[in-house]
């Protein structure tokens, strides 16, 4: 029987550490007006918030700290290191313009609108007509003053007869 703990749960806790105690099998007896008697064995398995401010064979319970770390701080702070962190390292990508690339077109100023006037309205510099090609004689030999067409005649021609 020395193995029995006497825990005196706190003024407040007294009735839940009454529901845990007689829910445990064997049931835990009452070893005093206001004590449990807590086999060795199972005060581990006592939930810690039963015993906050209990008394312990007559000593202030002192909380676990390295075997059974208290389950209400630790939730609230290790999830919200990890989950958010991976997702801002890509919230830079929202930043980009949402409008997509057609919603441009209608106020964009054309492209093939130029400054400078219409290629018709330029002055036409002096270039040889084709239908004067004949008279005009572009293609000349400079050697026998023969005309051609084109200038691969012109080529061939002084080919054959000059010798290139
Ligand atoms: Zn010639």
């Amino acid at each position: 029987m020395s193995s029995n703990l006497s825990i005196q749960p706190a003024a407040e806790l007294r009735q839940p550490f009454a529901a845990w105690a007689v829910a445990q099998r064997p049931k835990l007896r009452t070893v005093g007006p206001s004590s449990f008697g807590v086999p060795a064995a199972l005060f581990a398995d006592v939930p810690e918030e039963l015993l906050l401010g209990a008394l312990v064979d007559g000593q202030p319970y002192v909380p676990r700290q390295d075997a059974a770390a208290p389950a209400e701080t630790e939730p609230g702070s290790a999830p919200p290191e990890t989950a958010p962190g991976a997702e801002q390292e890509s919230g830079p990508g929202e930043a980009l313009p949402e409008l997509p690339p057609e919603a441009h077109e209608p106020d964009a100023v054309p492209l093939d609108g130029p400054d400078f006037a219409p290629l018709e309205d330029v002055p036409v510099e002096e270039q040889p007509a084709t239908e004067d090609q004949d008279d005009a004689a572009e293609f000349v030999c400079a050697d026998c003053q023969k005309s051609f067409s084109g200038d691969r005649g012109l080529a061939m021609h002084r080919t054959r007869v000059h010798g290139g």
